[in-house]
């Protein structure tokens, strides 16, 4: 091959260590500034804040480069974008942490003290998580950033809930509440988790007291329950209202093993008489059914367990025992007093908190609540484009299965303040006025006294659910937290299917609450990301690949070449290593292209000058395929298929680009000056410069790299996503290049099946084709003249060899067919074909003529056309006849 002089050209290998380090050093953040005064459409993306573990795991990165992606695209595409970055900082897992390191509980310092050192530990937190971040190349503007801890969030946070009480969506009442006895707080339906366990189902005789007979004037009635420690908290008895075996209960009371105190037995379409024995009991609370029957029978209360899941004096003899061993004890007095008849296991769903895994409880307690609007959340989660569209049914099933109001009070101390307080002297709810914020109203009293003119007050200690900062997230980017006038609704929500019932719902529920609008034009919610083995990463399956490990080898944009290509938006995707080296040869090879091209693109200024009377077929083919590649590559980015781009891309680049273009280009780049050299370098300059732009959303750091080899001024990441010039995109030149392609490719394998160098000449092609089309690059790529004829050969086939078959002679000539064999070979060959023709072959051995079956030789032929010997190819339609 021939070899062009080096001129300062790039190293051989691609250095993705050493690039990215220069680009994250060089770059300082003002081509990712969101402009609040630009004429530009503006395009906000309310992206997650997350929860500062220390951790950015591969999950969020996931997430991270999906929003990249849009962002980067759609600063190109020409909109004023904002990418923010929030920390959602409160919560119980931070407090946990705390109070682990330091050796303390909460209790046992000032709240403001143990507040601080939540403080610390987020912050250092943050630190690490913004360090992978910028590992990773994401193009967050650094003054959009918010942080919930900070008064001037958390007093956006108040002010919310200022005029969300001033319109009667934020109440507080005394009633069941889903609580978290090991966490100590109340907590929203949305926290609760359902999961299978393993449990017993009891059967007891209610009655008289004693084993009941089982004759038809039994006072008894048996009762399966899951719950045994419950019956101090019984309040009813239920049976269906058509079950006959039960009628003559129903009106009266049954007295509660062990308690010995009556309750009403009531008859309920709600109970199954196919579960257990047909009889329920009703506690207050052993589930949302419980709650439902004590509200419409209008049931009294009987709290048996308290906070912290302790029995209470409800429960007697059992007062001051946890849970368990209040079971354990029921069933062991109940067994002894002969009124546990059976046990059987069953398999049931139990609600656990989300973040600790323990069981709930539903304990009556009083917390503030904010109303929850069905229709008003369907019809604004309708307004929002759902991508996948299919998540919207989730929103939708959620929305529609919630029969409580959220609650959104804790029992917490790392959280926002309620900023209330209670009058001594009146008992009246003060909540605070706007311009008094940020507060904690256990810090200080209101700054006036009551309307009733007393100034002793209690401070509501409580505080807020984290979700009520976080799901403020798209009112905060929009302008609140940054001091600017709201510009909701934003652009985008990207976020996890996980989070679907609360970030995603509490959102929508509150800007709809606050400004009347949706918070987004559109929603794309990422998928989960599972490890190599099938499975969701999790420590004790030892699958967990964070992405320092994989850039740290790889880099930042291999990478964000597996978040691309590992999957569709939306599902769940898993991590490949071989997804990475695949993207990280990808580099490799795009990198040799550039670096073969560089020297033939210099100075070859625009493709608004390329010279169109000058394109070859193929350079038309490249720029009609290059502008397909920009309309669908488009086309994809626009519906977040970052996986369809980077295929389109790779593909182009490496079977079009690399495999084609360029070694059927070769001849004129390294010819004399031509108008068609100029042609094939301006043709070549115009993909790379495209490719470079076409690649920053999805690997920044290698297309900086490249757009600054090009010498072109300014950013890549500043500069316009390619588009389409629609009228050179032609589907006849792509088929006519799609055949020099072919034949082009043919010839070269030819030469190499032949054993012989790439560019050895050839003493001439012909192609017999339909058509007269342009083979110059082809002759220029086979280093051969090429003449194109349209119509077909004139071959003629010239025998130019015998084969003897000695499975044929040897049986009928036996010792004498060697000589046959030895005057077959000396014959013309053209003379033995004849003779085939006729059926029989004569022969001359000695003095005799000898008669030999035609089907005993085969015949060796060559291809003939005027005369010369030629190889045929037939390609594409078309016949190549090469002549060596
Ligand atoms: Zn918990
Ligand atoms: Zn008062």
């Amino acid at each position: 091959m021939q070899e062009m002089p080096m001129q300062d050209t790039l190293p051989k290998e691609y250095d993705h260590k050493a690039v990215e380090q220069k680009w994250r050093s060089k770059t300082d953040g003002s081509v990712y500034q969101f402009d609040w005064e630009s004429d530009k459409p503006q395009y906000i993306i309310d992206t997650p804040p997350p929860y500062p573990t220390g951790n950015l795991h591969i999950g969020n990165s996931l997430n991270w480069c999906y929003i990249d992606f849009v962002a980067r695209y759609k600063r190109m595409r020409g909109y004023n974008v904002m990418f923010p970055q929030g920390w959602d900082c409160h919560g119980l897992p931070t407090e946990v942490k705390v109070e682990e390191t330091h050796g303390i509980t909460r209790h046992q310092i000032p709240r403001s003290e143990f507040r601080d050192l939540c403080k610390e530990l987020t912050l250092k937190n943050i630190r690490k998580m913004k360090d992978t971040m910028k590992g990773l190349g994401f193009s967050i503007d650094w003054n959009c950033e918010y942080v919930t801890m900070d008064p001037t969030y958390y007093s956006m946070t108040q002010k919310s809930f200022v005029r969300m009480y001033a319109d009667g969506r934020i109440y507080q009442r005394e009633g069941p509440v889903n609580w978290c006895p090991r966490c100590g707080t109340a907590i929203a339906f949305a926290e609760v988790e359902y999961e299978d366990r393993e449990t017993y189902l009891n059967y007891l005789y209610f009655g008289a007291g004693d084993c009941g007979d089982d004759g038809n004037g039994s006072q008894n009635l048996e009762i399966a329950t899951t719950r045994p420690e419950l019956l101090p908290a019984c309040v009813a008895v239920a049976v269906h209202p058509d079950d006959k075996r039960f009628t003559r209960f129903v009106g009266g009371t049954i007295s509660v093993p062990l308690f010995n105190y009556d309750v009403p037995v009531i008859a309920d379409e709600e109970v199954d008489p196919a579960f257990g024995t047909g009889v329920v009991m009703i506690c207050t609370f052993g589930d949302k059914q419980d709650v439902r029957w004590w509200i419409e029978h209008n049931l009294p209360l009987r709290m048996a367990i308290d906070r912290d899941g302790i029995m209470t004096s409800v429960a007697g003899n059992y007062k001051g025992m946890n849970l368990a061993d209040c079971r354990k004890a029921i069933l062991s007095d109940l067994e002894s007093a002969g009124m546990l008849y059976k046990q059987e296991p069953l398999e049931q769903s139990v609600g656990a908190c989300w973040r600790c895994g323990t069981p709930i409880e539903i304990l009556s307690e009083k917390q503030w609540y904010v109303k929850v609007d069905q229709d008003e959340i369907l019809s604004t989660a309708d307004e929002i484009d759902w991508v996948p569209s299919h998540m919207l049914i989730r929103l939708e099933n959620w929305t529609k299965s919630m029969e409580w109001d959220w609650c959104i009070s804790r029992q917490r101390l790392f959280a926002t303040p309620i900023p209330v307080w209670y009058c001594k002297g009146c008992g009246k709810i003060v909540v605070a006025k706007e311009d008094w914020l940020p507060l904690d109203p256990t810090e200080a009293n209101p700054p006036e006294p009551c309307e009733c003119g007393s100034e002793d007050f209690e401070a509501e200690a409580d505080v807020l659910d984290t979700w009520m900062d976080s799901s403020l997230s798209a009112m905060a980017v929009s302008g609140w937290v940054f001091g600017h006038e709201l510009k909701v609704p934003t652009q985008l929500r990207p976020q996890g299917h996980d989070i679907i019932r609360t970030w995603a719902f509490y959102t929508i529920l509150r800007t709809h609450a606050l400004t009347g609008k949706r918070p987004w034009d559109a929603i794309l919610i990422n998928g989960m990301v599972f490890g190599e083995d099938g499975h969701k990463m999790s420590k004790s399956l030892e699958n967990i690949i964070a992405p320092e490990e994989v850039t740290d080898q790889y880099g930042a944009d291999a990478f964000r070449q597996w978040a691309a290509i590992g999957g569709s938006t939306g599902s769940d995707i898993m991590f490949r290593w071989k997804d990475v080296v695949a993207a990280s040869r990808f580099q490799q090879k795009m990198w040799s292209i550039i670096r073969f091209s560089l020297p033939h693109t210099e100075g070859v200024g625009d493709i608004g000058d390329i010279d169109k009377d000058s394109l070859t077929t193929i350079d038309q083919w490249i720029i009609s395929k290059l502008n397909s590649l920009i309309l669908d590559a488009t086309d994809a980015m626009e519906n977040y298929q970052f996986d369809i781009t980077l295929k389109m891309i790779r593909s182009f680049a490496w079977d079009i680009l690399a495999d084609h273009y360029i070694e059927l280009v070769k001849h004129r780049l390294y010819g004399e000056p031509s108008p068609n050299q100029q042609a094939a370098r301006q043709t070549l300059g115009l993909i790379i410069d495209s490719l470079a732009r076409l690649l920053a959303p999805i690997t920044p750091f290698f297309s900086e790299e490249v757009y600054s080899q090009l010498n072109k001024t300014g950013s890549v990441h500043a500069a316009l996503w390619p588009t389409a010039d629609e009228s050179m995109i032609d589907s006849g030149i792509e088929q006519e290049g799609g055949r020099i392609r072919d034949i082009a490719w043919a010839i070269r394998r030819y030469k190499s099946e032949h054993g012989m160098a790439l560019n050895a000449p050839l003493d001439g092609i012909k192609i017999y084709a339909d058509v007269i089309f342009d083979c110059s690059d082809i002759a220029g790529a086979a280093n051969t003249p090429v003449q194109v004829i349209a119509g077909t050969p004139d071959f003629e086939h010239r025998a130019v060899g015998v084969k003897p078959d000695m499975k044929v002679l040897g049986p009928i000539f036996r010792k004498d067919a060697g000589k046959i064999v030895k005057a077959l070979s000396d014959m013309d060959p053209n003379v033995v074909a004849q003779e085939v023709q006729s059926g029989t072959i004569r022969i001359a051995v000695g003095s005799e003529t000898l008669e030999v079956p035609a089907d005993s030789v085969a015949i060796e032929r060559e291809v003939v056309l005027g005369g010369r010997a030629v190889d045929v190819i037939e390609v594409g339609g078309a016949v190549v006849v090469i002549t060596r």
